[in-house]
C-alpha cells in the first residue's frame, strides 16, 4: 500500500455513516473526499441517542469537547404504557464499571453531522455528485457521477443510504423492504411537552396497536424531540401526511400528545424500509458502510450508531493493515456479526411484554 497519507480515498453519501467516516480518517491524517447527491448538507429536525461505545470513538477522533458541548447525558431509557405507566425503566448499558465512563448522549441529528463536517476541509466536499456507476480496477476503483464528473480512488466507501447504487451494481440485488410503519419527527420546545419529557429519560410510550411515541430530550437546547411510528399502508418513501392523520393516530395515547402534536411548526414524514443482510459487504477497493450495508429498522436505536462506529473499525482497520484489501477483510470480520445481529434485533419493535428496555444485552455484550 502507498504511504497511508498518500491514500486517495472516495466517499459517496454525506450522510452520518459517511461524514462519520471522513472525520475518523482524517483523525488519522488520512484524506478522505466526500461526494453528496444533495446540493446541501442537511439532517432532519430530530434527537439521536449515541450509545458509548460510539461516543468512544468520538473521544478517539477529537470532536468528544464538541459533542459534549452540544449534546445532554441521558441517565435512563423507559418504556411507558400509552398512557404514561412506566413498565420499564432502565439505566444504559455502558462499557465498563468506571462511573466516569463515556455515557449515552442525546444529541440533535443537525448538530450532528454539523461536529462532523467542522472536521472535514470545505475543499473535500463535493455536493451535486450523485454516484451512477463504479467500475473496479486492480490499481484504483472508477467512479462516475451523473453530472459527468468521473474519478479514481485508492478507496471506495459506499455510505449512500438503504437505496445505495453502489450495493446494488457491486454486492446484491437484494431490495428494500417496506416495514408497514411510517414515523413523523419534530422538536418542540420544552414547555410544549407537558412535563411528559421531565428529566433525561429517553421515554417509549407503547400503545396497543403497536404504534409508539418516543421522547427524547435534548436540554440543551431546551427542546423535546418527538417522534411518531404508526402502521400505514402507504408505501410511497417520503409519504405526504396531514396534521388530521397524525392527531387520529394519537387518539389511543395520553391526550397531551395530541396537543403537542397540534403545537409543532411540522413533522418529517417518512416511511421506514428494512432490508435483509446481504453477504458481502466489501470486494477489491470498495467497501459498503453503514445503512448502503445493513440498514435496520429504528426500533432499537442503532442504525446511525453502526454507521459511525462502522466508519472508526474501517479507519482503524486501513491504519493497521499492508493492503487495502487486508483493510476491507479485516473491516468486514469485525463489524459484519454485530450489524447481522442488530439487524435482527431491531426487528423487535418495543412492547410491554419483554421485561427490558434493552433486550439488545441479553445477546450481544456492549
Ligand atoms: C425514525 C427513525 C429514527 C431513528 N433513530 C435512530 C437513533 O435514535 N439512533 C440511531 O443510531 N439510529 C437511528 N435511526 C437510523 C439512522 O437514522 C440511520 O441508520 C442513519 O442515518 C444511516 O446513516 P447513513 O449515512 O448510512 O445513511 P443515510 O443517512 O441514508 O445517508 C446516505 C447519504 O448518501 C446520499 N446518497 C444516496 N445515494 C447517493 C448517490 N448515488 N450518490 C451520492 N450520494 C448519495 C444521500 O443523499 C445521503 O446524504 C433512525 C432512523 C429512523 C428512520
Amino acid at each position: 500500500m502507498k504511504n497511508k497519507s498518500d491514500l486517495s480515498v472516495a466517499i459517496v453519501g454525506g450522510g452520518i455513516g459517511g461524514a462519520a467516516a471522513a472525520v475518523a480518517l482524517h483523525s488519522k491524517g488520512i484524506k478522505a473526499n466526500i461526494y453528496e447527491q444533495a446540493s446541501d448538507i442537511r439532517e432532519l429536525g430530530a434527537g439521536i441517542g449515541m450509545r458509548p461505545p460510539t461516543v468512544h470513538f468520538f473521544k478517539d477522533w477529537g470532536i468528544y469537547e464538541e459533542i459534549v458541548q452540544k449534546s445532554s447525558i441521558s441517565g435512563y431509557m423507559a418504556v411507558l404504557t400509552a398512557h404514561g405507566e412506566v413498565l420499564v425503566k432502565e439505566e444504559w448499558p455502558v462499557l465498563t464499571d468506571n462511573p466516569k465512563e463515556d455515557w449515552a448522549r442525546l444529541i440533535h441529528r443537525a448538530d450532528l453531522i454539523e461536529t462532523f463536517f467542522n472536521q472535514v476541509p470545505t475543499e473535500n466536499v463535493h455536493l451535486k455528485h450523485r454516484c451512477k456507476k463504479v467500475i473496479e480496477h486492480e490499481e484504483c476503483v472508477e467512479i462516475q457521477f451523473e453530472n459527468g464528473n468521473r474519478i479514481e480512488a485508492d478507496l471506495l466507501i459506499a455510505a449512500d443510504g438503504i437505496r445505495s447504487v453502489v450495493r446494488q451494481q457491486i454486492f446484491s440485488d437484494v431490495k428494500p423492504i417496506y416495514s408497514g410503519m411510517h414515523a413523523y419527527r419534530t422538536v418542540l420546545p420544552e414547555k410544549e411537552a407537558f412535563n411528559l419529557a421531565p428529566d433525561d429519560t429517553f421515554r417509549v410510550f407503547v400503545a396497543e396497536s403497536g404504534s409508539h411515541v418516543y421522547l427524547m430530550p435534548l436540554p440543551h437546547r431546551n427542546q423535546v424531540s418527538y417522534d411518531i411510528t404508526v402502521h400505514s399502508e402507504d408505501k410511497s418513501w417520503k409519504p405526504v401526511v396531514s396534521i388530521e392523520e397524525i392527531l387520529e393516530h394519537l387518539q389511543e395515547f395520553n391526550p397531551m400528545f395530541q396537543k403537542m402534536a397540534d403545537l409543532a411548526e411540522s413533522f418529517t414524514c417518512r416511511a421506514i424500509y428494512d432490508i435483509d443482510p446481504i453477504d458481502r459487504w466489501t470486494s477489491g477497493r470498495i467497501a459498503l458502510l453503514g445503512d448502503a450495508a445493513h440498514a435496520m429498522l429504528h426500533h432499537r436505536g442503532q442504525g446511525a450508531n453502526m454507521a459511525i462506529q462502522d466508519g472508526g473499525v474501517l479507519a482503524e482497520a486501513v491504519m493497521k493493515a499492508d493492503t487495502i484489501q487486508e483493510a476491507l477483510k479485516i473491516y468486514e470480520s469485525l463489524r459484519k456479526p454485530i450489524n447481522h445481529e442488530y439487524q435482527k434485533l431491531s426487528r423487535l419493535t418495543p412492547n410491554n411484554k419483554r421485561g427490558t428496555a434493552f433486550p439488545e444485552k441479553e445477546i450481544l455484550k456492549f
